[in-house]
């Protein structure tokens, strides 16, 4: 029997080697990603970074709804491999990187292992995650019945802009 479908979000960043298209990449290869249906991708923001070494470039983030039947780790697996064809090297921690993807939410789980950690532990505190995930779902709530929208009202959204002309589609045709 196959395994049952569930909805995933996905936070995508970057702030090195042209991020527009280091996303709009990572966008095609989300939809390429198996036994998986890319439902949605968020309007994208810029930010300015949050901790890791000072003096990197401004970040372009976005939120994708997934749908899929992978499990969380292959699913991590799929993201990381997404990251390394984009040429993602981790120098320091938050440092400036090519993309990084995210596996914010799958469905109502909550995983705690060693390489994964879900919902996303920095998810609620996050401006660039949360108004992205907002415009998507803002009704979702989360495992511990937060809403999307509830969060967001406690964050602070300075350093968060819109970034127009960056391409979305939330209706591609999928296999
Ligand atoms: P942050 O997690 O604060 O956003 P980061 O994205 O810069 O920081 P990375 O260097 O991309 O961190 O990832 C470090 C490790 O985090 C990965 O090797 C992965 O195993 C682990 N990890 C744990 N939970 C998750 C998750 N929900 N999504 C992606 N990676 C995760
Ligand atoms: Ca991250
Ligand atoms: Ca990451």
């Amino acid at each position: 029997m196959p395994a049952p479908a569930v909805t995933a979000y996905i936070g995508i960043g970057s702030n090195l080697a042209h991020p527009r298209q280091q996303v709009q990449r990572a966008v095609e290869a989300l939809k390429a990603i198996p036994a998986s249906r890319l439902l949605a991708v968020s309007p994208w923001y810029g930010s300015h970074p949050v901790g890791g070494p000072a003096g990197q470039p401004d970040y372009l983030n976005g939120v994708a709804c997934l749908q899929t039947r992978l499990a969380p780790l292959a699913l991590l697996d799929a993201l990381q491999a997404i990251e390394q064809q984009q040429g993602r090297v981790r120098h320091t921690r938050w440092g400036a990187r090519t993309l990084d993807l995210d596996l914010l939410l799958y469905g109502n789980d909550i995983i705690d292992s060693e390489r994964l950690s879900v919902p996303h532990p920095r998810l609620a505190e996050r401006a660039f995650v949360l108004v992205p995930l907002a415009d998507l779902a803002p009704t979702l709530q989360l495992p511990n019945g937060c809403s999307v929208a509830s969060l967001l009202g406690q964050t602070a959204t300075t350093g968060l802009w819109p970034v127009a002309g960056c391409h979305s589609d939330n209706d591609t045709p999928q296999r």
